[in-house]
């Protein structure tokens, strides 16, 4: 089989990951995306005449593949211009710091971890013995433990000050079903190499124009089309080529890579695909549950006060805060997150913003009234990453369809690095596969 025209549905992380693969490799690519913004998950929207994302993101210096990518489309050099990096630091001020210091993996950890405020001496030395273990068992455990097991016998401080705001950030699942293999794999990535693996990126453009956007680009320059605003109604896979249903119109190509989501996916393959790679997958993601991911954006006039752009809240309702004005974004422009499916997220939008509002007044209390607040509810974010899951791989299902995804990658929770990790894998697949 030779693979020459290769359409790709979904223009997020994923599905751009994948045509940037095949495009670098000679294929003519032609993407679809339903949305009339590239990104999917990971997208531009506007708020007030702002320039905002569906969901305020976090990248990390692990994100090998990702960095990759984005140094690709952009050039070189452009990294520090597009994500500002700094060495790991949690904050809750008052409560809780942790911070690396510039020294070399893993002494950062243990430093960071023996001089951590808001803890005693006992939670110190526990923790420490704790990661010491974990690198023992170089970040490995068996596949159904969750990881309130394995953090179970944890000093309570710690717990709350750094293991589940870390697995609700990594895996956004509760410590309770959370799988610890994954929460590990994140570990691993982050802290088992080098020091500047557990930096903190935080996007100075917005997430259309991080990779997306030049990554459409860069597919074009090569000969490719992109098809926004195109929906694909039914993927068909025949011996000799695959046929798209887009409206009452078919349009042919010699493979495809399916990028959508997880719960997207029973939609595409509705035709009656009968690969059992194929058919496994669909039970699998028909027994995916999701997570929500709530973002609050508040605009106030004055400045906000953070010591660094990122920032811990208490929870009640925020979790995390971002200062867009320290990110290139407009002075005064907090990001505030809260993931997973907590009480808060059942509240009217209004109120919630209302409730965010009190608490960042809290924190600061010369804030005036916000002049306008929107709050972005991500309802299906992530699957969940549930202990023990059965997950499909990323590649081929058919012998012309190649599957990718976040929800595919074997080592990433539900991150932009799993998707492009996954795009990459399913390109890779269907070149070798078409010889
Ligand atoms: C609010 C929020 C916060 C997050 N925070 C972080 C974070 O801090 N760090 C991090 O690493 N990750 C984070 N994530 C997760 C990350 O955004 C996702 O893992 C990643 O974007 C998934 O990319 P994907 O390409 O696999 O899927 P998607 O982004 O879902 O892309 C699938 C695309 O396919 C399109 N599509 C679907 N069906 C069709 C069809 N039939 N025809 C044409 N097009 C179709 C969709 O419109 C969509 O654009 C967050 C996610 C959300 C929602």
């Amino acid at each position: 089989m030779i693979a020459n025209r290769v359409a790709v549905i979904g223009g997020g992380y994923a599905g751009f990951a994948a045509a940037v693969t095949l495009a670098t490799a000679g294929r003519a690519v032609t993407v679809f995306e339903a949305a009339g913004t590239l990104g999917g998950r990971a997208r531009r929207v506007e708020a007030y005449s702002v320039m905002v994302d569906n969901g305020q993101h976090i990248l990390l210096g692990a994100y090998a593949q990702t960095l990759a990518l984005i140094r690709t489309v952009h050039g070189a050099g452009a990294e520090h211009e597009l994500l500002d990096r700094r060495p790991l630091c949690l904050n809750e001020p008052g409560v809780f710091r942790l911070s690396t210091p510039a020294l070399p993996a893993p002494l950062h950890l243990a430093v960071a971890l023996l001089f951590a405020r808001g803890w005693s001496w006992a939670d110190r030395q526990a923790t420490i013995a704790f990661v010491r273990s974990l690198r023992r068992e170089r970040f490995h455990c068996d596949p159904a433990l969750t990881v309130g097991t394995l953090i179970d016998g944890q000093p309570a401080a710690v717990i709350r000050a750094l293991w589940e705001p870390l697995c609700l950030a990594a895996l956004n699942t509760p410590v309770a079903a959370a799988s610890a293999t994954l929460f590990l794999n994140v570990l691993a990535a982050s802290f088992g190499a080098h020091a500047r693996d557990s930096d903190l990126l935080l996007p100075r453009v917005d997430l259309s124009s991080l990779f997306p956007e030049p990554a459409a680009a860069y597919v074009a320059d090569r000969g490719g089309d992109i098809r926004k605003s195109v929906m694909v109604n039914g993927i068909a896979a025949r011996p000799d080529r695959v046929i798209l249903r887009i409206g009452y119109s078919e349009e042919e190509f010699d493979a495809a890579v399916l990028a959508v989501g997880p719960h997207q996916l029973t939609h595409l393959l509705s035709n009656g695909e009968r690969d059992p790679r194929a058919i496994l997958a669909l039970v699998q993601v028909a027994a995916f549950a999701y997570e929500p991911i709530v973002t609050a954006y508040l605009q106030y006039s004055t400045p906000l006060e953070l010591e660094d752009p990122m920032q811990k809240l208490d929870g009640a309702p925020g979790q995390w805060v971002f200062d867009r004005g320290q990110l290139d974004g407009p002075s005064g422009l907090a990001a505030v997150v809260i993931s997973t499916d907590l009480p808060s997220m059942h509240m009217g939008h209004s109120a919630l913003a209302q409730s965010i509002d009190a608490q960042l007044r809290r924190l600061q209390p010369s804030l005036q009234a916000p002049t306008w607040m929107q709050v972005i509810a991500e309802r299906r974010a992530t699957y969940a990453c549930i202990a023990g899951l059965a997950r499909p791989a990323p590649g081929m299902i058919a012998p012309r369809l190649s599957l990718a995804g976040d929800y595919t990658d074997p080592r990433f929770p539900a991150t932009l690095e799993a998707a492009t990790r996954s795009g990459v894998a399913a390109a890779q697949a269907l070149l070798q596969a078409s010889g």
